[in-house]
C-alpha cells in the first residue's frame, strides 16, 4: 500500500489519483489482517487530501474464551497530508513539520497507506474484544471453553435467574 505522489505534487490543485486497495497489513495483534477498498488522493493547495473507504478484517483474541476471531469493520477517512520536501528543490520544507497532518509522506513523496490503515485498525479494535456477546468464556476452575462443552466444576451461579439465562444462551448456541 505504497503510492508515489511525486508526479501528482507537480500537478495543479484539484488533480486526483485513484488507487484500489486489496492488501494485507500487520494488525493490532500482529497477525496478517486485510484491507479492501479504494483510496483517492486529491492535490490541494498545500499538499494532498487523502480519502479512503476500506473494509477491514482484523484478527483479534476474545478476552473471555481466548479464541481467535475476525472483526470486520468499515473504515472511512478523509485526512490532509503535507509534503515534507519541496518537489522542485528537494529541500525539506520547514512549514510541513509544523503543519504535520495525520498522514506522513516521506521526502520521496511516498504515501504509506499501510501505516495509516494499521493505526485506524488499532483505534477501532475494542479494549476487551469479544468473539460474540454471548461468549461464555473459560471455566475459572479447569479452563474448559464453556462455549464448546460443559465441565464438571461446580461453578454454576447460585442466582436462579442467571442460571435460566445461561440455559437460554446455551440453547441458542446449539
Ligand atoms: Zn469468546
Ligand atoms: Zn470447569
Amino acid at each position: 500500500m505504497y503510492y508515489n505522489l511525486a508526479q501528482l505534487l507537480k500537478e495543479p490543485t484539484g488533480s486526483t489519483r485513484d488507487y484500489e486497495i486489496d492488501d494485507s497489513f500487520v494488525g493490532p495483534e500482529h497477525g496478517m489482517d486485510r484491507a479492501q477498498g479504494w483510496v483517492q488522493v486529491i492535490r490541494t493547495h498545500e499538499g494532498f487530501l487523502v480519502r479512503a473507504e476500506l473494509a477491514t478484517q482484523v484478527n483479534l483474541t476474545c478476552s473471555r474464551c481466548l479464541d481467535q476471531f475476525e472483526l470486520k469493520s468499515r473504515l472511512k477517512m478523509e485526512e490532509e497530508s503535507y509534503p515534507t520536501a519541496d518537489p522542485a528543490t528537494g529541500k525539506t520544507t520547514e512549514s510541513s513539520e509544523e503543519l504535520g497532518g495525520v498522514i506522513h509522506l516521506d521526502d520521496q513523496h511516498i504515501l504509506d497507506m499501510t501505516e495509516v490503515v494499521r493505526q485506524y485498525a488499532i483505534s477501532e479494535a475494542p479494549i476487551k474484544p469479544l468473539c460474540c456477546d454471548e461468549c461464555l468464556g473459560l471455566c475459572p476452575e479447569c479452563g474448559t471453553d464453556l462455549n464448546r462443552e460443559k465441565c464438571k466444576c461446580n461453578t454454576t451461579p447460585a442466582d436462579p435467574r442467571w442460571g435460566a439465562l445461561a440455559e437460554l444462551l446455551t440453547e441458542r448456541r446449539e
